[in-house]
């Protein structure tokens, strides 16, 4: 299969690399749509991944369709999905209280597109219990965008916000969008929200207006929203 490979500081090449093979546990994955993460552009500047080797494929915030269904009887060839980038061992004390995300041995596991091999190939290999089903309602594009949504929903829902608070949300970058998107969500229709974005680039500055126009943020009648620009050459 053809996939991109991180082969040295800001070099990334397109070869051919050995498809993973179906084992009748782990799901094969045909890869439809893959995001670019802010640790892959890290990973790019650097030419290394999370485990300080180069030659990594990255990309975890992807989605595509089943190609082999390994153990999980529930799954078909052709059914869409997407997958949590993890792989927390089970039996820690974070994986037993719900927390798999903060797994304590997550680290020194292998993560697809972290330090083991990811999205930016045509095919993908997942342990069956991260990946799920997808709804038609949601687009290739969109279910890449799952994860990094995730997190912002998660910072939000921490955020704990009430009726007529101000927001702010410093760094306009994808995350901190998407938790003003997530903001809008919660205070849909019957609350009033301020999201004060700060931004510190002139590019930032562009790609968060452009988003909050997509999302129709600025229109919307119970919520104001500033971008500060911060900018600092
Ligand atoms: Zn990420
Ligand atoms: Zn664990």
């Amino acid at each position: 299969m053809r996939a991109v490979v991180l082969s040295g500081p800001k070099k990334l090449d397109l070869i051919h690399v050995k498809n993973p093979e179906p084992d009748g546990n782990n799901i094969m994955i045909r890869v439809t749509a893959c995001g670019i993460c802010g640790s892959d552009l890290h990973y790019w500047e650097l030419g290394v991944g999370m485990d300080g080797l180069p030659g990594l494929i990255m990309g975890h915030e992807f989605c595509g369709m089943v190609h082999d269904p390994g153990n999980r009887l529930d799954l078909k060839k052709g059914e869409r999905v997407t997958a949590l980038p993890i792989n927390p061992c089970g039996v820690c004390k974070n994986c037993m209280t719900g927390h798999q995300n903060i797994c304590l041995n997550g680290l020194k596991m292998p993560n697809p597109g972290n330090n083991s091999p990811g999205a930016y190939a045509e095919y993908i290999s997942i342990r069956p219990d991260m990946v799920r089903k997808l709804p038609d309602t949601v687009s290739d594009r969109e279910a890449a965008l799952i994860e990094p949504a995730s997190v912002a929903l998660h910072a939000v829902t921490l955020a704990d916000i009430r009726i007529g608070d101000s927001v702010l949300i410093t760094g306009g970058g994808p995350i901190g969008v998407l938790c003003a998107v997530w903001a809008r969500i919660h205070f849909l229709s019957k609350r009033k929200i301020d999201i004060e974005a700060l931004v510190t680039s002139e590019i930032q500055l562009e790609k968060v207006q452009q988003t909050f126009e997509q999302f129709d943020l600025k229109n919307h009648q119970n919520m104001k929203v500033l971008i500060r620009p911060f900018i600092y050459h």
